[in-house]
């Protein structure tokens, strides 16, 4: 019978990947007690936040995200600066492609006093000598890379510093509601607590099945690609981060594709909109050869200056939404962190602190980030 530990945390956390170690982290800068359960360790291949690097950027196409962008760019200053550890690097950030998408990107940066410059095609492959570039370019200098694993190691060590407690290799395997109160039940406890924070990336779903009505999500598998720059490009200086959103002469085909240089592993390279079905049960970690193989020709087209036979592939999962949105609300003891759709890191520390406002009380004023509409 499992050990009963009955309100002896104000909030329980479950999944200790970038989205629940940001609430655990927020949680516990507020003096609440909390403990974040994860079922591996800090460091494990099997969710979304693992690997080197992330793309952060301030443009886009919605301006509640570019409000959120400019938040966390605050808030990634504040855990820096508490952990003495370097987490963001703005470089600078490069969107290309059709007209229609870069400018809309544009007027939401103009909007919020965000600077960003118009290029010609020419210009930019000036300034960046490996990248071929779409008929419109926006350069945003407010962009940058984001290093993940390190950010999750860093949230840990932040957590426990401030405080707080965490259960690596336990895995929960039931929540329960009884009135006010939520039971979080592992192999050997059951914690009883008036919070729960669900930030079980890919595993949301079946955690809160049956708990809250929520919209649907799906576990996608994404394949990013590794490439090594030729020599004469082997230039972190070189390489900005870029999302080429459409390909303009191919109106037909809609692939994103992204791309920045990950420090000792190469330029990474994925299609942001080819994903792969997902068995949680049965996880292939196989790479898939066509879609490799598609990376690499874009490489070709586009990316003159990596060496395409280089390609290194490895598989990821997307948790994604329909319409590419997030879901952070909360019901009864339960919140609901769940934001991916391939787009969340960027936003870590201020989907955090969104998400300890939610479990401390808070409503939800986003209407798109609703657990249904
Ligand atoms: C290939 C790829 C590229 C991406 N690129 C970008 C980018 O450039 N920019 C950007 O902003 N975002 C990007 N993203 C999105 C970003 O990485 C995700 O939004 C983010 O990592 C999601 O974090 P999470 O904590 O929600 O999920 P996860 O990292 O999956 O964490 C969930 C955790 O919950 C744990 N867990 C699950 N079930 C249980 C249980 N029952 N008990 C205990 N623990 C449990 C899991 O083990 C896991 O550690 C990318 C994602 C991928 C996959």
């Amino acid at each position: 019978m499992p050990r009963l530990s009955d309100f002896a945390f104000d909030h329980i956390v479950v999944g200790g990947g970038a989205m629940g170690s940001a609430t655990a982290w927020q949680l516990a800068k507020r003096g609440r007690s909390v403990l974040l359960i994860e079922q591996f360790t800090s460091k494990h291949l099997v969710g979304s936040s693992h690997g080197g690097t992330r793309i952060f950027r301030l443009g886009h196409q919605q301006e509640v995200y570019t409000s959120l962008g400019i938040s966390a760019l605050q808030l990634w200053r504040e855990l820096e600066a508490e952990s003495d550890t370097s987490l963001l690097e703005l470089i600078g950030h490069v969107d290309h492609g059709p007209v229609e998408v870069i400018a809309d990107i544009e007027e939401v940066l103009n909007t919020n006093n965000l600077d960003s410059t118009r290029m010609s095609p020419d210009a930019a492959s000036e300034r960046w000598p490996g990248m071929v570039f779409d008929t419109h370019v926006l350069f945003s200098p407010d962009g940058g890379r984001v290093y993940a694993q390190r950010t999750v190691d860093t949230l840990w060590k932040q957590i426990v510093k401030l405080g707080g407690e965490i259960l690596p290799n336990t895995e929960v395997l039931e929540i329960k509601i009884e009135g006010d109160n939520a039971f979080v039940e592992t192999a050997t406890q059951t914690f009883r607590t008036q919070s729960v924070v669900v930030a079980a990336g890919a595993w949301v779903p079946l955690l809160v099945a049956g708990l809250v009505n929520m919209r649907q999500l799906t576990p996608m598998r994404a394949q990013p690609t590794h490439f090594t720059p030729n020599p004469e490009f082997d230039d972190i200086d070189l390489w900005p981060t870029f999302i080429h959103r459409g390909i303009s002469s191919e109106p037909q085909n809609d692939t994103m594709w992204y791309g920045l240089w990950t420090p000792g592993e190469g330029v990474k390279v994925a299609p942001h909109n080819v994903l792969d079905p997902l068995d949680l049960e049965d996880r292939s970690f196989e790479v898939n050869a066509q879609h490799e193989q598609e990376t690499q020709q874009y490489v070709t087209d586009w990316l003159p200056g990596l060496d395409p036979n280089s390609a290194h592939s490895t598989t990821c999962i997307y948790t994604t939404d329909a319409n590419e949105d997030f879901i952070l609300d909360r019901q009864g003891p339960i919140t609901v962190c769940s934001p991916c759709s391939g787009q969340g890191f960027k936003y870590v520390p201020a989907i955090g602190a969104i998400t300890a406002d939610l479990a401390m009380g808070g409503t939800q004023a986003v209407t798109q980030w609703r657990l249904s509409e």
